[in-house]
């Protein structure tokens, strides 16, 4: 259970780059980092217009000594002081996670960054090695994968529960850009450019998340071979899709399937991963998270509820409040968060018997998304065909 005691003995100087005060995703990012006293915020740069940014960073408090005009600025001005962020958080646009992540890591800093890590395999393979060289690390906010159940459902099929693992049905279908919202959102505007996501939309926005938590789930399945079809309904969008399908042969002999989409009208998120094994299917909706649903054939569906004593010893761990009261998504991603610095303290550490069994989303994480988002481009463009993984 986590009660608000520090699991470390120290707080990480924490930066931004990003966040800013009119993004999506800054305030998450914000939350879960101090929320369990892991990280402190001392220094960024939040915004791509800097005087907006620099406005922003003394409102939250920070120094405005240490509110800097771009992350170049950011990375230098923190070398040269004794109290230097050692950590940084990357929360803007896709087209630059590559080149801040890149610039970070050589700057001595660990790293989080948002999905998806960067637009190819070789770029992300490049910031995994930097990973190795400089004894960095970089978390990758795949911030559902923090709800516990997701972790109960891990224990629950390594343990054999749902028999031979057959088929794997994943989907993050929301309706929310059923048009063409993006003329009058800028959050929209550059998800549906691929000067700034690159080779797709919906899959590496929406697909890789449900894919990770799957991964998390039934982590010893590996992908042989993929096929993926993709729509552009809103045709302004093209050559980006607003829709997709993909089928995937796993090397075990099991399925599965992922539906992605911004354009399925009337639904909130849609995101949810059902596990279907020879005895028994596990199914996790990411709108009502604190529920798993355990089918056995032939009996009675059963809901088994976050918090609970007969939960597995790594489902309660993260647990902060007991059955019954929900939590959601900020927790999840404060679980997160919590993961990553105690993997920045131990990799400063190199405490390799902590790392060796501690899971969080790494860079290996963030790199096979990449590589999936890839292969799934290179089905579509051949006419839905299907593609060896690679
Ligand atoms: P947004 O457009 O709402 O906000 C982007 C922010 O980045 C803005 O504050 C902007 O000023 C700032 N920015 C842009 N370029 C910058 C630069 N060079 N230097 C400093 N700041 C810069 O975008 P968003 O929706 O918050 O998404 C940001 C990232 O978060 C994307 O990669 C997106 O895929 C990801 N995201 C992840 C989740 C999740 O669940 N993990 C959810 C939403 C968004």
């Amino acid at each position: 259970m986590i009660n608000g005691i520090k699991p470390l003995d120290r707080s990480l100087r924490w930066g931004m780059v990003g966040g800013g005060g009119t993004s999506q995703i800054g305030y998450i990012h914000r939350s879960s980092a101090q929320r369990d006293g892991t990280f402190t915020l001392m220094a960024g740069a939040f915004d791509v217009d800097a005087e907006r940014g620099k406005a922003f960073g003394r409102a939250l408090g920070v120094d405005e000594n240490r509110c800097y005009a771009s992350y170049q600025a950011l990375f230098a001005g923190e070398a040269d002081r004794e109290d230097g962020i050692e950590a940084v958080s990357i929360a803007t646009p896709n087209n630059t996670h590559f080149e801040i992540c890149r610039a970070a890591l050589e700057a001595g800093l660990h790293v989080v960054c948002e999905k998806p890590l960067c637009f190819t395999s070789e770029e992300a393979q490049i910031l995994a090695d930097l990973c190795s060289i400089n004894h960095k690390i970089i978390g990758v906010t795949y911030g559902y994968a923090g709800h516990q159940l997701i972790h109960q459902a891990r224990a629950m099929i390594a343990e054999g529960l749902l028999g031979d693992i057959r088929i794997i049905n994943m989907s993050f279908s929301h309706g929310f850009h059923n048009d063409a919202v993006e003329l009058d959102n800028p959050s929209t505007k550059w998800r549906v450019d691929p000067k700034y996501v690159g080779p797709s939309y919906v899959l590496g926005d929406l697909a890789t998340h449900p894919l990770f938590i799957a991964e998390t789930m039934v982590p010893e399945l590996s992908i042989k071979r993929l096929m993926c079809t993709r729509q552009s309904f809103v045709k302004s969008r093209a050559p980006l899709e607003d829709n997709a399908y993909v089928l995937m042969e796993y090397d075990n002999g099991a399925v599965g399937s992922m539906w992605c989409s911004a354009v399925n009208c009337g639904s909130m998120h849609g995101q949810k991963v059902r596990v279907i094994g020879s005895k028994a299917s596990l199914e996790w909706w990411d709108e009502q998270p604190n529920q798993l649903r355990y089918e056995v054939q032939g009996e009675p569906v059963r809901i088994i509820e976050r918090g609970m004593g007969y939960l597995t010893p790594r489902a309660l761990e993260e647990d902060r409040i007991g059955g019954g009261h929900p939590e959601g998504l900020f927790e999840a991603w404060s679980n997160l968060y919590r993961r990553f610095a105690i993997a920045m303290d131990a990799t400063d550490r190199a405490d390799r018997a902590l790392l060796e069994n501690f899971w969080y989303p790494d860079v290996h994480a963030g790199l096979q998304g990449v590589r999936w988002v890839e292969n799934c481009v290179r089905s579509a463009e051949s006419g839905a065909s299907w593609v060896e993984f690679r």
